[in-house]
């Protein structure tokens, strides 16, 4: 009988497996073709490692669990947008989206089974947080999109190895795997900092998923105390923070975290992180007709975000139960990106994707990324 879990294989960095080998009296090769063995040719269980003895894979399946999520269901939407429900080993269900834009998959990944703050607009926040997920249920999300863009190969004729059937001969064959990641899903990933942080240098590891860190996204609802840590952290990962409005008295109604945090405090911490990271934060901005679309708001935008090197993505609301919001008139956000732009902010209007899994579920965002 063994009361602690096993660690999960997927929640330990490349460069843990040798200390880990030691300790369990194993030469340091056996670390070099586990690690091999889970990222290059994403083993799905132990003995998916062929190039470990058979004892071998039996001892470790004992000791360290490499059991994938389950893929509960997958959702279609019509622009190839596939929403994936996947079930942890305690039952716990969590999403992620799988969104090909130009070529590349943007993956869209959970942090939290549910989530603490509550926007006004998110369905996620509505039951409130069941848990934070294990760093290695985040990279399992990752992994099970893998496993899907695996199969996807598999039936276009690509061969099992990987690969393109005409690469050079010799050439390393790769894998496919998303080439952006968002922490867009479920939850708050500052809520759950450590094990959102380890997960993402485990995708970004080179030994590991080799995702770069320009193409990995952090977005928070505007956890003060995480952003700050973020600039200490010395990692070149993108951060999105979740602003939605221009002032305390609009945002105090779509986010409690802002009685918290308020306006001023959050926007001077995005200050300070530009300047010691050098890194440019975007700012989301979810447009609600006539809440915060007009043009007033606009231009008070403007002046809270004057002199910082920013981005903005402006997002029409995504209709919700349990939210009287309505989305944007397709004319005032034209307007209101019209007015950023000429303002000189970096501005963007997303078309949200996947319309059919959002209705769905209500829950994640969909969208193409720049
Ligand atoms: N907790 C993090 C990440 C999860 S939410 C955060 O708040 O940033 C990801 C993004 O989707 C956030 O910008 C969030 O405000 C936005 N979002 C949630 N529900 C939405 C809806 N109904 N319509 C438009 N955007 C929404």
């Amino acid at each position: 009988m063994n009361a602690t879990p096993h660690p999960s294989a997927w929640g330990l960095l490349p460069e843990e497996w040798k200390p880990l080998c030691k300790e369990l009296g194993l030469p340091s090769f056996r670390a070099t073709q586990i690690v091999t063995g889970l990222y290059q040719t994403f083993a799905l269980s132990w003995n998916d490692i062929t190039t470990l003895p058979v004892e071998l894979r039996e001892q470790l399946s004992q000791t360290i669990d490499l059991t994938p999520l389950e893929i509960a269901h997958i959702q279609h939407a019509g622009d190839d947008v596939r929403k994936l429900l996947l079930r942890c080993q305690d039952g716990a269900c969590i999403e992620t989206v799988m969104i090909p834009s130009k070529g590349r998959l943007t993956q869209c990944i959970s942090s939290q089974v549910g989530c603490n703050f509550r926007c006004a607009f998110c369905a996620s926040g509505q039951r409130g947080c069941v848990r934070s997920l294990t760093a290695g249920e985040i990279v399992g999300q990752v992994m099970a999109a893998c496993q899907l863009m695996r199969a996807d190969q598999q039936a276009a004729g690509v061969p099992a190895t990987g690969g393109t059937p005409s690469r050079t001969p010799g050439a390393k064959p790769t894998l496919p795997r998303p080439g952006n990641i968002v922490v867009m899903g479920m939850g708050e990933p500052f809520d759950n900092y450590d094990n959102v942080l380890r997960a993402l240098r485990i995708l970004n590891d080179q030994k590991g998923i080799n995702i770069g860190a320009r193409h990995i996204t952090i977005s928070t609802c505007g956890v003060v105390p995480g952003i700050q840590r973020l600039a200490e952290e010395g990692v070149q990962f993108e951060l999105s923070v979740s602003l939605h409005a221009p002032n305390d008295e609009l945002r105090n109604q779509l986010m409690p975290v802002n009685r918290r945090w308020p306006v001023a405090e959050l926007i001077a911490t995005c200050r300070d992180y530009f300047e010691k990271t050098g890194r440019i934060v975007t700012f989301e901005y979810t447009l609600v007709k006539d809440f915060n679309d007009r043009l007033q708001h606009a231009d008070a935008l403007i002046r809270l975000l004057r002199g910082m090197p920013c981005k903005v993505n402006l997002i029409p609301l995504s209709p919700v139960d349990g939210f009287d919001g309505t989305p944007p008139l397709e004319r005032d956000s034209l307007a209101f990106l019209d007015r950023l732009l000429k303002a000189k902010l970096a501005t963007t209007l997303r078309k949200s994707r996947g319309k059919e899994v959002d209705a769905a579920c209500g829950q994640l965002r969909l969208r193409t990324l720049t």
